[in-house]
C-alpha cells in the first residue's frame, strides 16, 4: 500500500502505478472517515484493512508538486547521525556503538517537490530513508521492529553546517530545522508493498544529485543500525507514538566532506531518489 498527502488530504495511491506519475483516490471520498494524513497512523491496522477493500476504478492523476509531507505534524522526530560506516569515516568520527540521536523540529517539514529558501549559513544535503511509526510502544524488541513501522518514505536532512557547528557542543536540531529543511515523500510505502515489488525493505538503494551530478549513492543494508534496530534502540528510552518519524541517517557524499567543501547555492536543484519509493526535487532560492 502507498499513501500520500495531497493538498492536506489523505490519498490512497493506485497499486503498481509509476511513482513519477502516480494516480490515486481521496481516502475520505472513498469512505474513510478522516481526511487528515497525520491521523491515519493512529488507526493504521484499521486503515490497512479498509484500504484492502477499495477499488481503484475511479482514480485521478496526482500532481507531485501539490503533495505535502506524508507526516505533516509528526508528534516526535528522531534523526540518526553517523549511521553509515562510510559517512562516519568521511566525518572523522569513530563508528557509533549506540545510535547518535537528535531531532528535526516538525515546522521544518515540507512536501517532496518545491522551492526551499536557503538559510544564512552553508546548506548541505543528506539523503535518507525515513521510517514512520504505526503502532507505537515502549521497549519494542528488534525482532518486532518492522511490525511497528507503518511504512517507509524518502527524506532530505537538509543541514546548515554553520548553525549546526556554531559552538560546541553541536546544535543538530537547530541546524537542521530551518523552514523547508525536512522534505519528505513522495509517498509512504509499506514494507510488504516493497516486498511485493521484489525489493528488500532492509536493502534499498538511494542517492541524490546536485544539478544532475551524482553526489550520494548508497544502500540501506549498509546502515550500522537497521530500521528494526533503531525502533528497538529508540523505544528502549522513548515511548514511540503513531506517526513518529525516524530519519535513519545518510550515506557518504555530503558537501561538507568534499575537497573543497561544496554547499547549495541559489538556483541549485537537488534531486533525491530511492528504489521503490520515488523521488524528491528541491530548488534553492535566495535567503532574501
Ligand atoms: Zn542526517
Amino acid at each position: 500500500m502507498r499513501i500520500a498527502n495531497l493538498d492536506g488530504r489523505l490519498v490512497l495511491l493506485e497499486p503498481g502505478a509509476d511513482p513519477d506519475e502516480p494516480r490515486g483516490i481521496d481516502a475520505a471520498g472513498a469512505g474513510w472517515p478522516d481526511p487528515d494524513p497525520q491521523a491515519v497512523y493512529a488507526r493504521w491496522d484499521e486503515f490497512r484493512a479498509w484500504a484492502a477493500t477499495v477499488s481503484f476504478t475511479d482514480t485521478a492523476r496526482v500532481d507531485l508538486a501539490a503533495l505535502g509531507p506524508v507526516t505533516p505534524r509528526p508528534p516526535q522526530v528522531f534523526g540518526i547521525g553517523l549511521n553509515y560506516r562510510d559517512h562516519a569515516a568521511e566525518s572523522g568520527f569513530a563508528l557509533p556503538t549506540d545510535p547518535v540521536v537528535f531531532t528535526k523540529y516538525p515546522s521544518s517539514f515540507t512536501g517532496p517537490v518545491g522551492d526551499i529558501r536557503l538559510s544564512p549559513g552553508n546548506v548541505d544535503w543528506e539523503v535518507e530513508l525515513v521510517a514512520v511509526i504505526g503502532a507505537g510502544g515502549h521497549g519494542i524488541a528488534e525482532a518486532d521492529g518492522w511490525d511497528h513501522v507503518a511504512g517507509l518514505t524518502l527524506g532530505q536532512d537538509l543541514s546548515d553546517r554553520v548553525t549546526q557547528f556554531a559552538a560546541p557542543p553541536a546544535q543538530f536540531g537547530m541546524g537542521k530545522s530551518y523552514p523547508g529543511f525536512s522534505p519528505v515523500g513522495p509517498a509512504l510505502v509499506t514494507a510488504d508493498e516493497l516486498r511485493g515489488d521484489g525489493l528488500d525493505p532492509d536493502d534499498l538503494e538511494l542517492g541524490c544529485r546536485v544539478n544532475g551530478e551524482s553526489v550520494q549513492k548508497g544502500r540501506t543494508s549498509a546502515m550500522i543500525f537497521s530500521v528494526p534496530a533503531l525502533v528497538a534502540k529508540l523505544s528502549a528510552v522513548v515511548t514511540l507514538l503513531p506517526g513518529d518519524v525516524v530519519f535513519t541517517g545518510t550515506p557518504s557524499g555530503i558537501g561538507a566532506s568534499m575537497t573543497p567543501p561544496r554547499f547549495l547555492a541559489e538556483g541549485d536543484e537537488l534531486v533525491s531518489w530511492c528504489t521503490g519509493i520515488g523521488g524528491l526535487r528541491q530548488r534553492f532560492v535566495s535567503a532574501r
